[in-house]
């Protein structure tokens, strides 16, 4: 498992499962191809006829599930899981999920990726009307919902629950006789439907991990849509009809493994496409293409195919390093790069380098790497950033909420530039992303959210417009 040197965090990743007599191993297998997603806690709850068991802990799965009798625990032919990066709540294992609900006429278990938009209002509402929260996450409101809704059948008040949380959130809710996905009217974060050889249904944030268990990608679920699985097999509806396919550009950029597909493209030929597009966008004369590993190294390869220059191995990643998002000053983020990242002085020294990365947060790391790669000798460092400036925060499921932690919001490029040491930089255009992308749907912006880069926003943001409004006038210097 690898982890990026970025200060930019996914969320959460969710995996279910119905229909195997292994289903608790099954959901371990599927959240170890999910770890990328979140690193700070796992758990699976389980279903054997109707009884739910769960275990849930801090850390990573296979630290949370280090004695293997806490997995063998775990009977029953349905499951669901979940792997955490906090964004909204505290960390702490009574955020972890899935969260488990036993009431005295039913019991239920539910995993979220993404965030709600109006998680504080319908907090503060939920509370006054006598609700008792047992964590600080947004994603048990659903569950609250849903246990209030006077709708005489369990779907109608899952439906009418879904109704009134706004934002970016796939759902799986696991009942005692079914599972159940939803997902965002906008579809904001992936989620993936497939069948194991014995008729099982699964469900996952990334297709990747159906690889691993051996299941078959039937289709991606829908915005708005609802999709119920129990032993009559699987049944799509639809709780909106108010959709409109936004999906996160930053999955395609950085957060999805380069071996999933979403709304049918591939992540790594997504990102190659980028880097095509980079190297047509790009205006400088240059000796060698260097990818930053890992997730760069796919639009290295299609830069380095379209501008003729050869791709070298000009950094190198050390994949056993402790994990930098737990470490919360700019300093030791810096250190953090030296520890993950070193320059291959042999192939760097001499030559015009074009550092290929993903996308620039604070710059930290870029500034960092471009000091690796002229300490090994680079005669220049021309930055080519395989996604538009990174100019707005995100409400719908990552990690950065205020626009005074993001370089590009704060500065022109030119300021950028010269911050970060390169000797030029290049961003992708915002259409150049969609082309690349190139999702086959009606929908604006290719399908895609590209509000990170735009500040155009695909719904209204609730509880945060206030915050947001006055973070456009509120400047961050990053000089030193
Ligand atoms: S604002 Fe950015 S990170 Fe958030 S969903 Fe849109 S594209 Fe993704």
């Amino acid at each position: 498992m690898t982890y990026e040197v970025k200060s930019l965090n996914e969320e959460c990743g969710v995996f279910g499962i119905w229909g195997h007599p292994e289903a608790a191993k099954l959901t371990y297998f599927g959240l170890h191809s999910l770890q990328h997603r979140g690193q700070e806690g796992a758990g699976i709850l389980s279903n054997d006829q109707g009884k739910l068991k769960r275990h849930r802990d801090m850390g990573l799965l296979s630290e949370v599930f280090r004695n293997p009798a806490k997995l063998d625990k775990l009977t029953g032919a349905g499951a669901i899981g979940h792997v955490r990066y906090a964004t909204a709540g505290e960390a702490s294992v009574d955020n972890i999920q899935p969260f488990f609900f036993r009431f005295h006429d039913m019991q239920f278990g539910l995993a979220h990726n993404g965030n709600l938009t109006n998680a504080a209002s319908l907090k503060t509402e939920l509370e006054q009307r006598g609700a008792i929260f047992s964590s600080t996450s947004d994603s048990e409101i659903l569950a609250h919902l849903i246990r209030r809704s006077h709708n005489p059948s369990l779907l109608g008040k899952i439906k009418e629950a879904l109704s009134l949380v706004k934002g970016g959130f796939a759902y799986l809710l696991m009942f005692e006789d079914k599972l159940i996905a939803a997902l965002d009217p906008n579809g904001f974060r992936p989620l993936s439907i497939g069948k194991m050889a014995n008729g099982a249904v699964v469900v996952s944030s990334e297709t990747c991990a159906f690889e691993v268990i051996g299941a078959e990608w039937i289709r991606d679920v829908k915005p708005g849509e609802i999709v119920i699985i129990d032993d009559n097999g699987i049944q799509y509806d639809s709780y909106t009809n108010d959709t409109q396919l936004a999906i996160c550009s930053m999955e395609y950029i950085y957060f999805a493994r380069p071996d999933s597909n979403i709304h049918g493209v591939n992540v790594h030929t997504a990102r190659k496409r980028m880097g095509v597009q980079l190297a047509r966008e790009f205006k400088y004369e240059a000796d060698i293409v260097v990818g930053v590993p890992n997730s760069s190294l796919s639009a290295a390869m299609g830069f380095a195919e379209e501008s003729g220059l050869p791709n070298e191995m000009g950094l190198i990643k050390n994949q056993y390093t402790q994990r930098t998002f737990i470490q919360p000053t700019q300093e030791l983020r810096e250190q953090g790069v030296r520890m993950k990242l070193s320059a291959v002085s042999g192939v760097v020294k001499g030559k015009r380098v074009v550092m290929i990365d993903d996308s620039i947060v604070r710059g930290t790391t870029s500034r960092r790497i471009v000091q690796l790669l002229k300490e090994a000798g680079a005669s220049e460092v021309h930055v080519a950033i395989g996604s538009p400036a990174l100019a707005y925060p995100c409400f719908y499921g990552i990690d950065i909420q205020t626009r005074q932690e993001l370089i590009a919001a704060n500065h022109t490029v030119e300021e950028t530039r010269q911050i970060i040491g390169a000797d030029s930089l290049t961003y992708l255009s915002i259409d150049g992303l969609i082309d690349s992308i190139g999702i086959e749907t009606d929908a604006p912006n290719g399908g895609l959210c590209v509000a990170y880069f735009d500040g155009k926003y695909p719904t209204p943001l609730y509880d945060y417009e206030e915050d947001y409004r006055r973070s456009l006038e509120e400047k961050t210097s990053f000089y030193k």
